[in-house]
């Protein structure tokens, strides 16, 4: 199976890589929201993020945090998003997991107005209801 992910880790693919440990990587985004809209992968393939290892998805999480923390430092954004989108719905393009660092200005232009809902009556209560009943069979799991 190709990866152009896989291929940055292994270093057929060109990046313009910020770090790298063991078990991370990051690089710019080629196509990049604000300049600086840099990505954290495991090196390890996983498809998303539902099925990142323990091990590699705290290192994931580390070194997303230390290189949000470098990008503040360095480029003096007003906000930093962290987005993780999986399935093509929530705009996957890429199905290796990984998760976005974009550097926020005031007046950036980059919009995301979602269009909020109302629950009914009762339908608070259902939704949490499936989600805490998942949330018991995966217990002990
Ligand atoms: P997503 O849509 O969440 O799967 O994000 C995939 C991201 O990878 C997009 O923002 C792309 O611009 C970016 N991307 C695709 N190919 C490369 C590449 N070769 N080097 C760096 N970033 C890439
Ligand atoms: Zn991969």
């Amino acid at each position: 199976m190709s990866c152009i992910f896989c291929d940055i880790v292994s270093g057929i693919g060109k990046a313009e890589i910020l770090f790298e440990d063991d078990s991370t990587i990051s690089f710019l985004d080629i196509r990049p929201l604000n300049f600086g809209h840099s990505l954290v992968i495991p090196k390890n393939h996983y498809n998303n993020f539902y099925d990142v290892a323990d091990k590699d998805l705290s290192s994931v999480i580390k070194a997303t945090q230390f290189l949000t923390n470098c990008i503040k430092t360095s480029l003096n954004p007003d906000g930093i998003n962290i987005i993780s989108n999986n399935g093509s719905s929530a705009g996957q393009t890429i199905y290796h997991f990984h998760f976005h660092i974009i550097p926020r200005f005031k007046n950036d232009h980059f919009t995301f107005r979602p269009q909020f809902k109302d629950y009914s009556e009762g339908l608070m209560k259902e939704f949490a209801e499936k989600i805490r009943s998942a949330i018991d069979s995966s217990k002990g799991k």
